[in-house]
């Protein structure tokens, strides 16, 4: 049986691989992408044969009865209810959610659904703005002035 991979927009913002299966995602997840590079993803992964479903209203109420019961009302957006209720009528084939957002995680893992977490990677790859001295080259958090050489501090960014 062919794994069905339920993605949201974490998916396509971190340009995560899916494994040999098929995709389907909920319209709202589209919405979320803001910049070129998802959305070119989101795009192929549509040429690809992703599938672009609405979730159904049977499913979308069982998720906002539970959601309602345990509290995940708050921290779960609609694109999230959706994805959520996509993957509950996937239920009984081999069907799982990808996402890096724990509320999904949890909301899923107390419906029975398998989540697949992506795991970020924020230290290695995240550009962090710093200010460098230039005369000594040092790197400070903050600041004008370097407290080693009392040259002057310029923004700059550093690969942590
Ligand atoms: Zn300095």
């Amino acid at each position: 049986m062919m794994t069905i991979f339920i993605v949201d927009a974490s998916v396509f913002i971190y340009g995560y691989r899916i494994g040999e299966g098929e995709m389907v995602t909920v319209p709202g997840v589209a919405e979320e992408l803001k910049d070129a590079k998802s959305t070119t993803l989101f795009e192929q992964a549509k040429s690809a044969g992703m599938r672009v479903e609405p979730a159904e209203r049977r499913y979308i109420d069982e998720v906002v009865k539970m959601a309602r019961r345990t509290g995940d009302m708050d921290v779960l957006s609609e694109t999230d209810i959706h994805l959520l209720a996509k993957a509950l009528q996937y239920m009984g084939k081999d069907a799982c959610i990808i996402t890096d957002d724990y509320a999904i995680q949890n909301a899923a893992s107390r419906l029975g659904i398998q989540v697949k977490p992506i795991v970020q990677h924020k230290i290695m790859d995240v550009l962090i703005w710093k200010k460098r001295c230039i005369g000594c080259g040092r790197y400070f958090a903050q600041g004008e002035i370097c407290p080693v050489c009392g040259s002057k501090l310029k923004r700059t960014r550093r690969r942590e």
